[in-house]
């Protein structure tokens, strides 16, 4: 069984002049409801606005719930903030928040939207609006739910507004391994970031992200991980600028759930980027992700544990 978190409110209709793809949260969705009883649904609550005050600035919190975000914010997030996008901006972080929560009771749960990770303190960008791993994380650990956070990320941009919204922090630590030359063109510090060159491949970026990754975990050794699995570094997105192919992003998922499993740490992802014109295609690819791991990571048989 494998625990998957969505809302009806992710799947919306695209703002007008929008270029991002609004329409993969659906893809997604349908997907993994052909998965039939191997999938298990929940609903997330709404993140309370005061988990979004802990990490956003109040100002920018009321003018996205009130859909009065400036124009220069709208240009920099990439779409503008209706009413209906504000309230998908409540529900993505409280989706990313439960799939943590169900991560710790049965090893593994995704969310079918979320990985907002270059949203500010301020403002939106690049296509994200609240930091849901931040907003996440920072619930987390002043709920006293865990002592430590890590936030690992292997979208092909860096997780620059997860690192600047938790730096600092002894008790969320931040991994991003990206490719070096794409956007933001003014990297944040992340705990520990990987800068890939240009058209790396598979076996490159499998020996990268193992060579850096099992480190940081056990030097950090986290509760929890919440896992950033955009699909942008595929070697035919649009704004990307990897190699990997399809099996390789699956080897990537598979590494990752290994290296979690190995260390015992639950894993909650979100999806990530992932552009270009076949919308379903995308869908896919996160949908490989997150059966991917949900099928090494999901606890086996959670009735005869219980018994
Ligand atoms: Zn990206």
């Amino acid at each position: 069984m494998i625990h998957v978190v969505h809302h009806p409110a992710y799947v919306t209709e695209a703002p007008a002049r929008s270029t991002y793809r609004w329409g993969k949260n659906g893809g997604i969705r349908d997907l993994l409801r052909a998965q039939g009883e191997a999938v298990a649904w929940t609903e997330p609550a709404l993140i309370p606005r005061a988990w979004l005050e802990a990490v956003h600035d109040p100002d920018y919190v009321a003018e996205v719930l009130e859909a009065r975000v400036p124009p220069e914010k709208t240009r920099r997030t990439g779409f503008p903030i209706t009413e209906q996008v504000a309230f998908r901006a409540q529900a993505v972080p409280g989706g990313t928040w439960t799939a943590a929560m169900l991560a710790l009771e049965h090893g593994f749960a995704a969310n079918t939207a979320g990985g907002s990770h270059h949203a500010l303190a301020n403002t939106g960008a690049g296509y994200c609006v609240f930091n849901d791993l931040a907003v996440a994380a920072v619930r987390l650990v002043e709920q006293n739910v865990v002592a430590r956070v890590a936030i690992v990320d292997c979208d092909v941009h860096q997780g620059d507004g997860t690192a600047a919204l938790t730096a600092g922090r002894h008790d969320i630590v931040t991994y991003s391994i990206h490719a070096e030359k794409n956007f933001p063109a003014r990297k944040a510090r992340s705990t520990l970031d990987v800068g890939l060159a240009d058209g790396v491949d598979d076996d490159g970026y499998l020996a990268e992200l193992e060579a850096t990754l099992v480190p940081f975990l056990d030097e950090h050794r986290p509760d929890i991980i919440l896992y950033q699995a955009g699909v942008d570094p595929f070697v035919e997105d649009r704004l990307g600028r990897l190699a990997v192919t399809r099996e390789g992003l699956i080897a990537r998922e598979t590494l990752i759930a290994d290296i979690a499993l190995a260390r015992g740490v639950p894993l909650a992802s979100t999806v990530g980027g992932g552009y270009g014109e076949d919308v379903m295609a995308i869908a896919q690819r996160h949908v490989d992700a997150i059966l991917t791991l949900g099928e090494r990571l999901s606890h086996r048989n959670p009735a005869r544990i219980e018994a």
